[in-house]
């Protein structure tokens, strides 16, 4: 979470006119990833597939149990679940950082988020198999009630509020609580704090290297869905190919200059470009 400042959004409240270009809306910067997150089909097809393998991993863990409810699936809420992104586009429009976490609690009370793709199928799924599922998000603990009545109007499985467990207790704490009573054998989260207290570090570069040396536990136990709108990434430095820019014709690059054999076994030509 990022520290909460003065808003640009509170800070254009009282002012008129030419004071608007003072207003911080440094938030575009993250409009091509709101519209990937909201809009993109491909974002669709990898909520799909995220699920898909869920589905997979819960069959698989309750084949032969003779008490499926001895096992749960952990999945995280936001983004997981649940579509916020009415919120950053409404935010986005207002010149407003929601990565400052101000306008949320607002969104949790009264907005009316969309499930994520396959969300509800897998859900549905998990719950006739037995298997126990709780749900640990971040949203904190004075919300619990809001966001059950947000969880019961999607129509989600094994809501109440012994199974919906916020922030209070950290998440590695709330998972060992499940673990009391339940062998945890799956988790679904957008970001790697979701998953395990290793990805609790600071470091960009780091956590990479801990993503590489568990990679094996993605697709596995731990499932992860895309976010493009948010995450402790969004302020890193980028790293650029540092040749010159050359500029050449995108047309160019459609064919093959002639008595050139293409792999495939055909003679092509140049295709001539404009
Ligand atoms: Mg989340």
């Amino acid at each position: 979470m990022f520290s909460a400042t003065t808003s640009a959004f509170a800070q254009e409240s009282g002012r008129q006119g030419a004071d608007r270009v003072n207003i911080d809306c440094s938030i575009t910067k993250f409009d091509a990833a709101i519209r990937y997150q909201q809009s993109s089909a491909e974002v669709n097809a990898l909520q799909y597939q995220a699920y898909n393998f869920a589905t997979l991993r819960v069959d698989e863990a309750v084949e032969g149990i003779a008490d499926p409810s001895s096992l749960a699936v952990v999945l995280d809420l936001d983004e997981t679940v649940i579509d916020n992104t009415p919120l950053l586009v409404r935010d986005l429009r207002n010149c407003h950082r929601y990565d400052h976490w101000d306008t949320w609690r607002h969104w949790e009370r009264e907005g009316h988020p969309s499930l994520i793709s396959g969300a509800k199928a897998f859900l549905e799924h998990a719950n006739e198999t037995g298997i126990a599922i709780r749900y640990i998000s971040d949203r904190t603990d004075d919300q619990l009630e809001s966001t059950l009545a947000t969880l019961n109007e999607l129509k989600l499985p094994q809501v109440s509020a012994e199974n919906v467990l916020l922030l209070g207790p950290s998440k590695p704490e709330r998972r060992d609580f499940v673990s009391r009573n339940h062998e945890i054998v799956l988790l679904l989260g957008d970001t790697l704090h979701d998953f395990d207290m290793l990805f609790e570090i600071d470091s960009l570069t780091q956590r990479r290297e801990v993503v590489a040396e568990n990679r094996k536990q993605f697709g596995e136990k731990w499932i992860i869905f895309p976010n493009a709108a948010y995450g402790d990434w969004n302020e890193s430095e980028l790293d650029g190919w540092d040749a010159e820019p050359m500029f050449e014709d995108y047309e160019t690059r459609r064919g093959v200059p002639a008595g050139i054999e293409h792999p495939c076994g055909r003679a092509l030509t140049l295709v001539p470009t404009k």
